[in-house]
Order: C-alpha cells, then structure tokens, then sequence
C-alpha cells in the first residue's frame, strides 16, 4: 500500500515528537508500505517567523515572505529524515522544488496546478520513506509560493491524489474531529465519519483542524481522509463522500475570530453600485463574506460586508481610492467581530434549524449582527468576545454533545 501521513507543526516540535513520528512512520514502513511523508514546520516556527519579518518590515513584499515561511517545513524534513536515518531506516526529504510541486503564482495564497511525481516513485522504488515539505509549491517564475496558513493539509491530499495513494492520514494534537474545537466546548463530541461537503463548510467556517483546500481537493479527486492523533492510537474521523447518517441535525459549530465588519455609508440608492463596490474588490482578489444592505431612505443606503482581517487593510485602501466613483460618504470598519457557524446536511431537511440557533444565541443575551445561510451552513456575526459563550450555548441547544 502506499500511505500518505500529514503531521501537523505541534507533532513536530521537539526531538522527542520528532523520534515519535519517525516510529509511527516506521512502523507502516516495516510492514512492507510505500511512505510518503508531509510535515509542517516545527510548533510555532511559522508564526516566530512572520513576526521576524515584522520587525524588519510591516510591509514586506509577499515573495520575500514566502520565501522566509518556506524555510520552516525544510528544517521540519531534513531533521526528520536524519532521525530516521538514526533508526537505520532509508529515508530522503525533498522540498517543493525537488519534487516540482507547480502551483499559481500568487504568493501568500497559491493552489496547486500540477505535481511531478517521477522523483517521488524512484525514491519509493528504491525502498525510501520520502519525506516532503508541506504548505510550499513552485510557481511559473521559479519561485517558492506558499498555500496559506494551514496549507500543509493540501500538501498531503494533492501528493495522495498525484501518487494515487491508497491511503491519506492527517495526524494532528487531537484525536479527531468534533461538532466543535474542543479546546473551546468542553464537552464537544468526536464524529466518526463526516462528509466532504460538511466538512468544507466547517473548515471554510474557521474549524482550522483540515484547511479547507485539502477538503475541496479530496473531495474532487475522491482521496478518503483520515484525522488522527499522532500521540495515541484511537480510531480518528473519517472524511468521505458518503456516511452513516446520523440523527443530529447538525453536524458541528465552528467560529471564525480573522473577521473584519466594514460599512459603505450612504452610498447612492441606484442600480449599480453594489455591483462597482463588489467588483472593484473582486478584481483586487478581496474575497467578500457576509453582506448586508440596508433599506433607502434620501437616495442613499448602507451596504456592510465582512472580509478577512488579512484583506481588512487592503479593502480600506481600495475603497478610499474609488471612495468618489462608488459614491461612498464614509467607510467605517470594525475588526471585534467573529463569526459564529452551525453546519450540517440535516438543516436541508427540517425546517427550524435557524430559528433554533437563534433562540440560543437569545437564551444567552448575545446580540446578531448580521446572518448568511448557504444549503447546509448558518452563520451569524457577533461581537468578538461573545465568541465561545456562543459555540457553547449552540452546541448544548442542539444537544450536540448527547
Ligand atoms: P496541525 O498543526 O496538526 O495542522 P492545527 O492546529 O492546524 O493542527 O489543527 C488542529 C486544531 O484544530 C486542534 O488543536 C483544535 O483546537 C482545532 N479545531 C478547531 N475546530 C475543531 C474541530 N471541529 N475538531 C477538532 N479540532 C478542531
Ligand atoms: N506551517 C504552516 C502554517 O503554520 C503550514 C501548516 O501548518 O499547515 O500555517
Ligand atoms: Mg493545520
């Protein structure tokens, strides 16, 4: 079998975690498997890293930090190789580069196009466990691009879907995953098997346990996924197309803290104007949320949207540009917002579900500030600090943890 293992940055944080991976890879090696392995960089090496750039400039240019960002997942592979290397076991680590890992240009935020796999097949043949550099590509000027925070997830399932791979495990600190992050609800529940479109949802609502390119690309090229913990051995969650239904009429809640309110205020109340506002962002690859408009009064309206805090600067920037062509009076933002997501297939099927998260939001006294709904997902805005009083009162609305 050829089986594809992730492990995230806290599995590899130190020399002990290091040795423990090398074992669990071992393991699968010595019963006659093909490994290919992914891994983020060490703990929080990603994070001491953009906050290094910082120091040197708050406004680096992107490619300078990719390249930067790229360094931590090479110090995660070579030292795990040279540990299993230790153990006497054959092994080789390869970055983006060497594998050819061929991605779109943009820096920071790049998706996968192509992957060789010729290296990695030879490695294999030769008996290696090949150790690969998760969260970078290459993109058409030769240079590193990375795939966003969380990116090494895409890494494994677009390397399993490549190799066509019999199997695809994410190991990461928790055992699985749950109807909510349950460093936060306490009692949250882990769900045997999910579906590839829940789970999308979830992970694109903030539950940052898969990103949610990984997701999307599993889906499209049918890699089944597994969760696991990389420090015990329970069974983990299933993500797959098809699941044992469950009688829940949700799956899971998810929170996305990274979110930014901003109001086009008294905007003119003609045809129009959304559309310039909406596609002066797109063109600029804003990616926008939640959008509220408000009702005309004197000719003009209010138009509020949500969009990344990461995007937060740029958007201002944009809008106060074009502020006189998309007739805006006054841009106004706030970055103490998060949102709030409920997520789960049963919502299609009985009526009620809003109304039901709405009542516990009420029963806690937190305040909606703005709603979407797609097919399968509600999702509210609130104020930031209500965050996890709100996962709790939703989760135990539901009954989630019964
Ligand atoms: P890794 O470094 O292994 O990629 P991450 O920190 O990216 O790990 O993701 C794992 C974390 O995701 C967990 O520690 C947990 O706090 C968080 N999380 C958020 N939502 C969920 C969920 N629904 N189920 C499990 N974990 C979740
Ligand atoms: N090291 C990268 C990050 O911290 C990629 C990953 O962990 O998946 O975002
Ligand atoms: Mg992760």
């Amino acid at each position: 079998m050829l089986i594809v293992k992730k492990f995230g940055g806290s599995s590899v944080a130190n020399r002990e975690r290091i040795f423990n991976v090398a074992r669990r890879c071992i393991e699968d090696y010595k019963k006659g498997n093909d490994i290919v392995v992914v891994l983020s960089a060490m703990g929080d090496t990603t994070d001491e890293l953009l906050e290094l750039a910082r120091s040197i400039n708050p406004n680096a240019p992107k490619r300078e930090l990719d390249m930067l960002l790229t360094t931590g997942e090479q110090v995660s592979v070579s030292l795990m190789a040279m540990a299993m290397h230790e153990m006497d076991i054959p092994a080789i680590s390869l970055n983006a580069f060497q594998v050819r890992m061929h991605s779109t240009a943009r820096y920071g935020n790049a998706r996968f196009k192509r992957i060789d796999t010729d290296r990695i097949f030879h490695e294999l043949e030769e008996r290696k466990i090949v150790i690969v550099t998760g969260f970078q590509a290459v993109n058409k000027y030769d240079d590193y691009a990375t795939l966003g925070r969380g990116g090494s997830d895409t890494t494994a399932v677009a390397l399993a879907a490549a190799l066509h791979a019999d199997k695809c495990e994410i190991y990461t600190d928790v055992d699985g995953v749950y109807t909510a992050d349950p460093r936060i609800v306490k009692n949250a529940r882990k769900i045997d098997e999910i579906m590839y479109d829940e789970m999308l949802e979830l992970a694109t609502s903030g539950a940052k346990v898969l990103h949610n390119r990984s997701v999307e690309m599993a889906k499209k090229y049918g890699v089944e996924l597994v969760v696991r913990s990389s420090l015990t051995s329970e069974e983990g969650t299933v993500v797959k197309e098809v699941v044992k239904m469950e009688k829940m009429l949700i799956t899971g809640v998810a929170a996305d803290r990274n979110t930014a309110r901003i109001s086009a205020m008294g905007v003119a109340d003609k045809p129009g104007i959304a559309f310039k506002i909406f596609n002066t962002l797109a063109k600029r690859n804003i990616n926008v949320d939640i959008i509220l408009q408000s009702v005309g009064r004197d000719g003009t309206k209010d138009i509020s949207f949500t969009v990344s805090e990461d995007d937060l600067k740029e958007t201002l920037q944009i809008l106060e540009e074009k502020k006189e062509a998309l007739t805006i009076k006054e841009v106004t933002y706030n970055t103490n917002v998060s949102k709030v997501s409920i997520v789960g297939a049963g919502m299609l099927s009985n009526p009620g579900v809003a109304a039901k998260m709405f009542e516990s939001l009420f029963n806690s006294n937190i305040n909606i500030n703005m709603i979407s709904t797609s097919e399968i997902r509600i999702t509210v805005l609130i104020d930031e600090k209500d965050t996890d009083k709100a996962m709790v009162a939703i989760h135990d609305g539901f009954g989630l943890n019964d």
